[in-house]
């Protein structure tokens, strides 16, 4: 049996034979069909200090299946009422969200949909931020490094995802190292983060 391994975010386009990928680019970038690719698209918080024209990514909405990188920085990018102001309108779309957090889990929280179809990437791994984020409903994903530092018995399986970003790693040795820290096979957990990942990215609510 061939095994289908979905990474939840990455910056990394190309195809890649058994793997089913949600692609992040930037607003106006080109989005080519492609089996087992999806993309997102948003104004990084990073580049919220620059200049954006919002009919670039309201023009290419209906290529896209979730809007992120979107969210808050406390440490980079334009100051945080202007960053609040361009994630409340990415809010707007109503279409699935994917989130960046530096130091902002509060505000990014109380301003987030309900029923809410969110992930969280490299969500944090401190135990009481990330519990708090799991209550509210979202799936937190992590990449090698953050699973190096979490508490699994934190993370219900059916709220994980898992992301290379822009790791120049295969998405199967992430699946690895977390099917070792949760203990189970790995075919158990490509089953259950395909799930995952249709909940979040392909259902409507
Ligand atoms: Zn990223």
């Amino acid at each position: 049996m061939t095994r289908t391994f979905y990474d939840f975010h990455t910056h990394n386009p190309e195809p890649v034979s058994g793997v089913v990928k949600m692609v992040n680019i930037e607003p106006g970038a080109p989005s080519p069909k492609h089996d087992g690719i999806f993309y997102s698209s948003g104004v990084h918080p990073w580049r919220t200090a620059a200049a954006f024209n919002p009919a670039l990514l309201q023009e290419m909405l209906p290529r896209l299946t979730a809007i992120g990188e979107t969210g808050l920085d406390r440490l980079r990018g334009a100051p945080l009422p202007e960053q609040i102001k361009i994630f409340e309108q990415h809010l707007k779309y109503q279409m699935p969200l994917i989130i960046h957090n530096v130091r902002c889990t509060a505000e990014i929280l109380h301003r987030l949909p309900n029923p809410v179809r969110t992930l969280w990437h490299r969500a944090p791994t401190k135990p009481s931020t990330l519990q708090q984020i799991i209550a509210a409903g979202s799936t937190v994903s992590f990449g090698q490094n953050e699973l190096r530092h979490l508490d699994p018995t934190i993370v219900p399986l059916n709220r994980l995802g898992l992301e290379t970003d822009d790791f120049d790693i295969p998405i199967d040795k992430v699946y690895q190292d977390a099917a070792e820290l949760w203990r189970i096979p790995i075919d158990q957990l490509t089953r259950q983060l395909q799930i995952n990942f249709t909940n979040l990215y392909l259902s409507t609510l």
